[in-house]
């Protein structure tokens, strides 16, 4: 089966770099994203587009008007499709039964409606791009084939996808691994060749995995359960070396030389943000429980727990550190993403740390090189972040440079790992800034040494200056 016509309902950190990706690689095949969100689509159609990822506009560029339509039109873009890859949101619920850890399936599940309220003829693969629990594709090919039209097929496969934000288009080119669950039926078998041609214009077969669909979900959540849990355990490490004079980084670098456990993602830190991982742990741990698994659930959520734990004890010890009061002092926040090269904010360190400092009624003085000032202020204006939003606008300033948010503080909070923090001048900083002047390295960015001679009072995670 040859495929001439890809449509991806859902416009966003993936929909978007995939389906431009997938353009970009395949010349042949006509590549239209759809989004209920007429502003986002506008701005996927303009010259700032609504995400920032290294590489991606040069892809977009050059393919955008050719192969590539970014549009709301979904009905057409839906009808002339030969594969739909459903790449919307999928939360977790904040009301009713799961609330807090369940997957929200409403996006996924209004998709697949309107696929098949639209589709009138042919057979259509219906691909699940997004993060869901094991069995979602049984109620998506449940609601696909409910409507009974005489000439219509549906095949649902689960793809998963493995990006990580801030290197989406070098994750994509370079995919380690491509992932397709589907039925080993014979319609399921051409589905899937057909889905595994399309990535054969760029992926090595070998590196293309076929299984069935719900090894193929689990997969996805077992993949980011076990990064977070390399974070948390490399966490639960730091109050250790805190309290005992041990180095986290020399007891990172000496059992990463261990070729079974391996040296990455062992960077502690203030803690993982992010819009997937939280997410799709607690999406585990609720599965683990509707199935009476409460041990197994237990074991995940103290990735969790961990990771709360981290961000928590963090802004204690900025508080500690400023004398126990913190009260209308000025504190800048540098970096507002949940990770570097990525303008994301969901679920970022810096959000909680500002909370729990604007709870101290600190006086927040924000920048970061890729988050607009507006995103920022809605962030922490959100109901589970300030009960009383009159408070951001007393406490929050948004700065156009890390010296302008510094001016006057009492300290520097790196919270996202930028390199342009890296390199700033720090005797100026110093200069600017309330004595005595501190620093708080949530992410081990900095020449802690440097800082110490320059005069900064330095903190860092999982490591002590004044034992
Ligand atoms: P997102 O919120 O950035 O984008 C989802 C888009 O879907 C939104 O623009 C929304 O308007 C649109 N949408 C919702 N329902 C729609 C419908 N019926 N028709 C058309 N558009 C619709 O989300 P995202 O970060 O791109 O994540 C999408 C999925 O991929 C999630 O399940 C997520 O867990 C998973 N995922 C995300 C990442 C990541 O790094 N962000 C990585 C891997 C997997």
């Amino acid at each position: 089966m040859t495929i001439k016509k890809v449509c991806c309902l859902g416009a966003g950190y993936v929909g978007g770099p995939t389906c431009s990706i997938m353009a970009y690689k395949c010349p042949d095949i006509q590549v239209i994203v759809v989004d209920k969100s007429k502003q986002r689509i506008d701005e996927w159609n303009s010259d700032v587009l609504p995400i920032y990822e290294p590489g991606l506009d040069e892809v977009v560029k050059q393919c955008r008007g050719k192969n590539l339509h970014f549009s709301t039109e979904i009905e057409t873009a839906i009808k002339e499709a030969d594969l739909i890859f459903i790449s919307v949101n999928t939360p977790t619920k904040t009301f009713g039964y799961g609330k807090g850890k369940a997957a929200d399936l409403k996006y996924v599940e209004l998709a697949a409606r309107d696929i098949v309220e639209t589709v009138e003829s042919g057979f259509k693969i219906v691909v699940e791009k997004s993060t869901v629990p094991v069995k979602a594709a049984e109620s998506i090919s449940t609601i696909l084939h409910s409507k009974q039209k005489a000439g219509v097929e549906f095949q649902v496969l689960s793809n998963p996808e493995f990006l990580a934000e801030g290197s989406a288009i070098t994750d994509l080119l370079h995919a380690e691994r491509v992932l397709i669950g589907g039925e080993q039926s014979p319609k399921g078998k051409l589905a899937i060749g057909a889905l595994s041609w399309i990535y054969q214009h760029w992926i090595p077969e070998e590196k293309i995995l076929t299984m069935d669909t719900w090894s193929s979900e689990l997969s996805k959540l077992a993949a980011n359960a076990f990064l977070a849990q390399r974070i948390s355990s490399i966490n639960a490490l730091t109050p250790l070396c805190e309290e005992t004079g041990a180095d986290v980084s020399e007891v990172a670098k000496a059992i990463g030389k261990d070729s079974r456990i391996g040296s990455k993602f062992l960077q502690a830190s203030v803690g993982f943000g992010g819009s997937c991982f939280q997410k799709d742990i607690l999406n585990l741990v609720y599965i683990c429980e509707s199935l009476g698994l409460q041990e197994v659930a237990a074991y995940w959520n103290s990735v969790i727990v961990i990771n709360d734990y981290q961000k928590r004890r963090f802004s204690l010890r900025i508080v500690h550190r400023l004398f126990n009061t913190v009260t209308d002092k000025r504190i800048s926040i540098l970096g507002f993403a949940f990770k570097k090269n990525t303008g994301d904010t969901r679920e970022s360190a810096a959000i909680h740390l500002s909370k729990h400092l604007m709870d101290e009624n600190a006086k927040l003085a924000i920048y970061d090189p890729k988050v607009d000032k507006q995103q920022i202020l809605d962030d922490l204006s959100h109901p589970y972040i300030s009960e009383d939003p009159s408070r951001v606008a007393r406490l929050v300033t948004i700065h156009q440079s890390a010296y302008e948010a510094g001016q006057g503080s009492h300290a520097l909070v790196i919270c996202t790992e930028w390199d342009e923090f890296v390199k700033l001048d720090f005797r100026r900083m110093y200069e600017i800034m309330e004595k005595p002047a501190f620093v708080f390295d949530g992410r081990k960015i900095l020449d802690h040494e440097a800082l110490i001679s320059i005069g900064f009072e330095v903190e860092t995670i999982g490591k002590r200056f004044n034992q």
